[in-house]
């Protein structure tokens, strides 16, 4: 499923190869994704300029000039690839939608299981699926310090794991599974833990671990357990290396580095394999 770092990495591609084009043609190829898609998306969206293009949680948002924003999900299989339109090209395999601008680039959707969603709504609103969404865990330092708060105030009273908890879309957007494991090991935090039992140092450290591994991510293009295309159609395929996660039964590396030797344990949370060292982690 792509996740936060490859779904801002397929953002910023957008933005890069489309912003303030012009669309001149839009073409569904099939009525539903996971919900139908909006029968009068092409009659408002065609003609408009594409002025911005932001990312929130896993959501692509790309704001037109006639006060309407386009939603997509990719769902568990969903790409978007730009590249050069050039006329009478067949559509490629799963490819569900196309938009075609005056500029001569091609966007197309192209998703496999059709999980995913294309959506539409009025830019001054918010969509209901964004409305209840927690805090993005990246930003500027202002924003840091906002989600501190927030996420001390949400897990004081919480007996929930904060392995859990950091999984909680409404509590913090954007976070799968992997990067929770891997931000808690950076964080040297057990994903057994009690939400309500971390102190204010260790919820620092969490985020702090949380912004490394996200960060690290995005800087790789986006990382992924499936196949996963850039905005430009490259084959952006990097495997990040993990330090915990998927590694079950492998010495823990923070340990080896101190001459200790730790193996990695599994534990189910919420139906969700969590991977950890109980050595680093505490
Ligand atoms: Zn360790």
């Amino acid at each position: 499923m792509p996740e936060l770092p490859e779904v801002e990495t397929i953002k910023r591609g957008l933005e890069n190869n489309l912003t303030n084009q012009t669309i001149i043609s839009v073409q569904r190829h099939r009525d539903t994704l996971r919900q139908p898609i909006p029968k009068e998306l092409e009659s408002v969206i065609t003609h408009a300029k594409m002025i911005h293009f932001t990312r929130r949680g896993k959501y692509i948002l790309i704001e037109l000039n006639n006060q309407q924003t386009i939603l997509f999900h990719l769902g568990m299989s969903g790409k978007m690839i730009v590249r050069p339109n050039i006329k009478d090209e067949p559509i490629v395999k799963h490819e569900h939608f196309t938009l075609i601008t005056k500029e001569g680039q091609r966007l197309s959707y192209i998703d496999p299981r059709r999980f995913g969603m294309i959506d539409l709504f009025p830019s001054e609103e918010n969509h209901t699926l964004l409305i209840h969404m927690g805090p993005e865990p990246l930003g500027d330092d202002t924003h840091q310090h906002k989600l501190f708060l927030h996420l001390l105030e949400k897990l004081k009273n919480k007996k929930q794991s904060i392995k859990v908890t950091l999984l909680d879309q409404h509590i913090i957007t954007g976070l799968g599974n992997i990067y929770v494991c891997e931000a808690l090991l950076l964080a040297g935090i057990s994903p057994l833990r009690e939400s309500k039992t971390l102190t204010k140092i260790e919820i620092q450290r969490i985020i702090q671990g949380i912004q490394t591994i996200l960060t690290q991510a995005i800087a790789a293009g986006g990382s992924s357990m499936r196949d996963y295309v850039h905005a430009n159609g490259k084959k952006g395929y990097f495997q990040m290396q993990w330090k915990v996660y998927g590694k079950e039964g492998e010495f823990c590396l923070n340990c080896l580095t101190k001459q200790k030797k730790s193996v990695i344990k599994r534990v189910v949370q919420a139906g969700r394999s969590s991977f950890y060292c109980d050595i680093c982690q505490k």
